[in-house]
């Protein structure tokens, strides 16, 4: 058992900024390990306050709730890239932190991470940040139609992005980030042909060890993962070649912690980088039943500095689907028992107060000896849940 590093005969409570479902499975994995868990979020209730007594519901705006949290931690990480690098600076004065503020303030900004990543040599599709409607249509003459038009900021689940087909689009998509109060910083990129979207985790602790895990394809309907195939249906040689980029990814933002990686596979098999997560991903969900040691055990023994464990597979294919919303009202959802008769699944409901139209709730992992075999099992599970 970790001790606490401020009492000897307590165990080590790691505190978390966070508390969705992220954090709540980031939690189950610390328990298991014999650590405590301190969640800090903005409301009562959430998936992982709801497993803690060290629970500060009042978020981190609050400077004497979060001055509270991080007295209760010995170590402090985070389960979304939104938190203010300047919040972290402020925790760092008083804990360690990891992924660090450094590190945060290179990943919160796609503009300056994709600017980190292109001076390291890595291969991005081309993109400018966009200052004015002028800078808009230069861009939309550099490169051909579409493209897609990003907030630097606070994107998530392609809330955020904008493709532009022409130029009425660009000017129509331009005044509306900018529209209101909300006046959102952007850069604008070519658009992807992908064949394939990839996704690697890699893990890394302060004293630089690193597990990769497998690259594997993430499914996205609407701009949202819908399914997650483990390992990706690929030749060895560009799983191999993804592994490789996604660590020099975080190599070059000093990651430490766990990290998604989020890659395009064009049709002649070149790999690009979209983004990087700072924090365990939705394609490393599978991991938990999939791997030796689970993103989430990873993350929490990368950022104590502990030894990291193997990311290898020990099921020949794996394939996560996530539960999503359909309804808005109640977030306990109807018919598990059908879904339970199904084999080879491991169910997981994050036990959010309510369901929205796709909202993540829950989600679902089918293990078996082919991807093919492993999807047709969780697609039939999944289709039986309601929300
Ligand atoms: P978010 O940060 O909101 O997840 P991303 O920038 O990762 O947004 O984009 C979400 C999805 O939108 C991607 O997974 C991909 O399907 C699509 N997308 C993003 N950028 C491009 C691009 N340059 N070309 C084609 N599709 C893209």
């Amino acid at each position: 058992m970790l001790k606490s590093l401020t009492n000897p005969d307590k165990p080590f409570t790691l505190g978390i900024l966070g508390g969705g479902q992220l954090a709540k499975m980031l939690a189950s994995a610390a328990y298991r390990l014999g650590i405590n868990v301190a969640i800090i979020e903005n409301h009562i209730n959430s998936p992982a306050g709801e497993l803690t007594k060290l629970d500060f519901p009042q978020g981190w705006f609050n400077k004497e709730e979060l001055d509270r949290f991080i007295e209760a931690s010995d170590l402090i990480t985070l389960e979304n890239e939104f938190i203010d690098p300047d919040i972290l600076e402020y925790i760092s004065k008083k804990k360690k932190v990891f992924p660090s503020p450094q590190t945060m303030r290179l990943v919160q900004d796609k503009f300056i991470q994709k600017e980190t990543f292109k001076n390291s040599g890595l291969p991005l599709p081309f993109f400018e940040k966009i200052d004015s409607i002028e800078e808009l249509l230069n861009f939309s003459k550099s490169v051909s139609y579409p493209f897609v038009l990003k907030a630097r900021k606070y994107g998530y689940d392609g809330y955020g992005n904008a493709t532009i087909f022409n130029e009425e689009n660009a000017i129509e998509a331009y005044n509306k980030f900018k529209e209101s109060n909300s006046n959102r910083e952007l850069l604008a990129e070519k658009f992807v042909d992908f064949t394939k979207e990839l996704a690697v985790i890699v893990a890394r602790n302060s004293s630089g060890q690193i597990e990769v895990y497998p690259c594997v394809e993430t499914v996205q309907y609407r701009h949202i993962c819908h399914e997650v195939i483990a390992p990706a249906e690929i030749e060895e040689k560009i799983r191999k070649e993804a592994q490789k980029i996604a660590v020099k990814c975080v190599e070059s933002i000093s990651g430490v912690g766990v990290f998604g990686v989020e890659l395009f596979l064009t049709k002649n098999n070149d790999i690009l980088v979209n983004e990087i997560a700072p924090r365990p991903h939705n394609s490393g969900h599978y991991t938990i039943e999939s791997n030796y040691t689970s993103q989430f055990e990873n993350c929490i023994r990368a950022v104590c500095d502990l030894p990291l464990g193997s990311a290898k597979m020990y099921v020949p294919a794996s394939v996560m689907i996530n539960l999503l919303g359909t309804r808005s009202g109640s977030g306990v959802p109807e018919n598990i028992t059908k879904l339970l008769k199904h084999n080879n699944i491991f169910l997981h409901l994050y036990n959010k107060k309510e369901s929205r139209n796709g909202r993540k709730m829950g989600h679902i992992t089918a293990v078996a000896n082919t991807q093919s075999e492993a999807r047709a099992i969780a697609v039939s599970a999944a289709k039986s849940i309601i929300w």
